[in-house]
């Protein structure tokens, strides 16, 4: 047996020297450590390290294994996870979480690897062993609740009970007990349609601890409700987790979602990245000693959490070379500016947070600069909304006039901004443009060719650089301007 980390995987210890007062690191075999244990037991002492609930041992699956449409969707996933710990499986759609998520479910045998849970390597089960992991060991939460449409609320609960043969009285109490629990019992009687999302999925957490299972595994859990109600779902499993002792597994391609977790695990493209311990919660883990150090990736990655390690040391340098604002700035500028947007914060606060003190909340910057941002930023707002009411009167509730005035508004920013002194017709061909770019006529691309295009040419003859600022801010304002994916229009 062979490790290669800090730890031995035969002994499952870590060493520690009685006379340095260290752990020494590096590789070393399980025989070592048991010569470590006989013969040098005075000065070293072997600390336990908990064994993992789970253990997928170099996981590889492939769909579709030897047809054209073969397709490896996990490529040699190593992954311990231990009792009581809540992980997040995240990564970018399609980078294989599902895919290692069920793997750990039973449902998904590995092309090569072992799943390991509880130490047994359960695709060596018979079928009736593998029926009873599933029912008893664990419970599982989908992004589409898998209710039963045609039976109540409380027999949806109960169900797995039926399959464990569980008497009827005793089926009824203990999904009671669970609606009850995540406030349902007053819709138990009903059909699952007739509740609203959130209870719908809230049935489904009971439903999947009615066995009282050791792990709670859930696919993008909240991925189909609003913001508040999957607030509501998540801290729910958060305290399934901490209250019941649960093991939580979750996957999600949300990072609004990570602080919820013990350890994250960043996949992508089929492998896992990294796996990186929570700061902020207390670890299940006995970690070795500097294992946990906070470095700055981390905080970047929070920002770009889809990046690889390699793209996160890029930034982290680039950042320093252009000596713009650390990452802690960059978080609370965050912070605040989406209270502007959200229409919580007013340009004054803005930019006295800007200016205040680090140590009093504030951002430190210096005023020529805090209040150029806040200028730019006000500027971008505005104009948004006339990107935003641009788009609805072409659904005809404002007349054409009203319409163009609005465009004319933007030309008119822009090209003060950057003080273009723009001939009748070069300002002609620049409102043209912004009207098709606005109005999702054309592309980025187009907009900013059209930028440098001759005027003869029905462009607007900018120069290269004043073409490029131009489209960059136009595209700025098209971002806040234009409602985002999912989001009601007000
Ligand atoms: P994630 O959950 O991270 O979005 P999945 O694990 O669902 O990703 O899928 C990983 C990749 O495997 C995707 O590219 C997906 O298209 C592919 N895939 C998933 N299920 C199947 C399947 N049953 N047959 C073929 N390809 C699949
Ligand atoms: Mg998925």
């Amino acid at each position: 047996m062979f490790c290669a980390h800090d730890h031995c995987a035969g002994c499952r210890s870590l060493i520690y020297n009685r006379v340095s007062g260290e752990y020494p690191s590096g590789s070393r075999t399980f025989e070592f450590c048991i010569s470590y244990y006989f013969l040098f037991s005075t000065y070293y002492l072997l600390i336990p390290m908990a064994k993992p609930i789970i253990f997928g041992d170099t996981i590889e699956i492939t769909y579709n294994p030897g047809k054209e449409n073969e397709f490896k969707a996990n490529k040699g996933a190593t992954i311990e996870i231990f009792d009581s710990e809540y992980i997040i499986l995240f990564g970018p759609s399609g980078c294989g979480k599902s895919t290692l998520l069920y793997c750990m479910f039973g449902v998904l045998a590995p092309s090569a690897g072992k799943m390991y849970v509880n130490g047994e390597s359960i695709y060596d089960y018979t079928p009736m062993q593998m029926v009873m992991f599933q029912r008893k060991t664990m419970g599982i939460m989908y992004q589409s609740f898998n209710l039963i449409p045609s039976i109540t609320v409380l027999d949806n609960v109960a169900l797995p009970l039926i399959f464990a043969g569980v008497p009827p009285a005793e089926r009824f109490d203990r999904a009671m007990e669970l609606c009850r629990r995540f406030m349902i019992d007053h819709v138990s009687h009903k059909r699952p349609s007739l509740l609203s999302g959130g209870q719908q999925q809230r049935v489904s957490v009971a439903r999947s601890l009615v066995n009282d299972p050791k792990i709670l595994i859930a696919d993008e859990p909240v991925g189909n409700l609003d913001s508040i109600t999957a607030a509501q779902v998540m801290d729910t499993l958060a305290e399934i987790n901490e209250k019941d002792k649960k093991t939580v597994i979750l996957v999600t391609h949300d990072a609004k979602y990570l602080p919820y977790a013990h350890r994250i695990v960043y996949m992508s493209d089929g492998k896992i990245e990294r796996v990186v311990p929570n700061p902020e919660k207390k670890q299940i883990l006995k970690l070795a000693p500097g294992s946990t150090i906070v470095t700055e990736i981390e905080q970047i990655a929070r920002i770009y959490p889809y990046d690889s390690p390699k793209e996160l040391q890029v930034k982290s340098v680039v950042n320093y070379l252009i000596e713009e604002l650390t990452f802690d700035q960059i978080t609370r500028l965050q912070r605040v500016t989406e209270a502007i947007i959200d229409g919580r914060m007013d340009s004054a606060t803005y930019l006295r947070t800007l200016m205040a003190d680090l140590n009093e909340g504030g951002l430190g910057i210096p005023v020529a600069r805090a209040s150029q941002m806040t200028e730019r930023l006000m500027n971008i707002i505005d104009h948004a909304r006339d990107i935003f009411r641009y788009r609805r009167s072409r659904g005809g509730e404002v007349t054409q006039m009203r319409s163009l005035e609005f465009i004319n508004r933007i030309a008119e920013f822009l090209a003060t901004q950057f003080e273009f002194q723009l001939t009748p017709t070069q300002k002609a061909n620049f409102e043209r443009s912004i009207e098709q770019r606005i109005g999702g006529f054309t592309k980025r691309e187009d907009f900013w060719a059209q930028m440098e295009l001759p005027v003869s040419e029905r462009g607007v003859g900018l120069n290269k650089k004043q073409a490029f600022d131009v489209t960059r801010l136009t595209e700025k304002l098209i971002a806040q301007g234009i409602p985002r994916v999912g989001e009601a229009h007000h």
